[in-house]
């Protein structure tokens, strides 16, 4: 269970029950998708609970909602803020964030000035485990950049990604790759990807992805250890061949990808780049010092 009768969001300003905060019928972001959000997940360090990349994930929030024209009068300090206090009041240490900044009722397509924000949070401990995922490339691809706004978790855009994974759900796989309009890889359904050749490491280049704030730490951990990343075009006959692929986000961390299509990578994933990394990674988000040292 996410969340039970007395769990506690943080709504336009106050703290309520997350059973009272209902959206309006006529939100338009209901009816049709104009509503951003972020998921972030919060650590138990040495130091307390610490929330990664806080400030990072409002800044990216922030944007995108400026760019749809849902006005939030908050700075990024103001959320970290009271992200934290979210925390505390449901008792939660290990946990996923996720704010929602959505609009209020409209049924015309014009941009309306009714901004809300929710901030909820639920139990969330996930280990990153070595179970190694049977994924397919999905038939629904990643929207055309130029038709809205890339690099951004809109509410709308999901919808082609719920249509993957269903898809590939109901062939037995455990989730989709989606391609983008060129018909080269982009993205897992709800993550980045990276793929292993020769023991460089390779991931999509951005424009057609979400530059993922994981991926920029996995980028940023591979170089810091001398491992070769390139950020290039990946087609599916490459990620056929690579001798290893490993999916990345805040939520899931870092996830090994067994076979795509049917066909197993070659390597074992004890033995990948990509599972030093996602060890690396753990070390890095359950380290007190590698937060800032103010909660916000
Ligand atoms: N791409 C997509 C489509 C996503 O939905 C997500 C996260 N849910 C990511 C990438 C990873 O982003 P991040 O590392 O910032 O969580």
């Amino acid at each position: 269970m996410l969340f039970d009768d007395q769990s506690i969001v943080f709504l336009d300003g106050e703290y309520v029950k997350l059973k009272d905060a209902k959206p309006h019928f006529f939100s338009q972001t209901f009816h049709y998708g104009n509503g951003v959000f972020e998921g972030m997940r919060s650590y138990e360090t040495a130091d307390g609970t610490r929330v990664f990349r806080c400030r990072e994930h409002y800044k990216r929030l922030l944007e995108v909602a400026g760019k749809l024209r849902i006005q939030l009068p908050y700075t990024k300090e103001q959320l970290s803020r009271i992200t934290y206090e979210v925390l505390r009041r449901n008792g939660l240490s290990q946990a996923y964030i996720r704010p929602l900044a959505y609009v209020g009722e409209n049924m015309t397509l014009r941009s309306t000035q009714q901004a809300h924000l929710c901030i909820a949070a639920y139990k969330w401990e996930k280990l990153p485990g070595d179970k190694q995922l049977s994924l397919m490339i999905a038939s629904y691809r990643r929207p055309d950049p130029r038709s809205g706004i890339q690099n951004a978790k809109i509410c709308g855009y999901y919808v082609n990604h719920i249509l993957a994974t269903t898809e590939a759900r109901e062939k037995g796989y455990d989730d989709a790759i989606m391609l983008d309009v060129e018909g080269n890889v982009a993205c897992g359904s709800g993550a980045n990807i990276f793929i292993e050749k020769n023991e460089v490491i390779y991931t999509p280049a951005p424009g057609h992805i979400i530059k993922g704030i994981t991926r920029s730490v996995i980028m940023e951990l591979a170089t810091a250890m001398g491992i070769k990343v390139v950020e290039k075009s990946i087609t599916p006959q490459e990620l056929y061949e690579a001798d290893g692929a490993f999916l990345t986000g805040t939520a899931i961390e870092i996830v090994p990808v067994g076979k795509v299509d049917q066909k197993p990578f070659k390597m074992v994933w004890q033995d990948t780049i990509g599972h030093m990394l996602s060890r690396q990674y753990r070390q890095l988000v359950t380290r007190s010092d590698n937060y800032q040292h103010t909660l916000i």
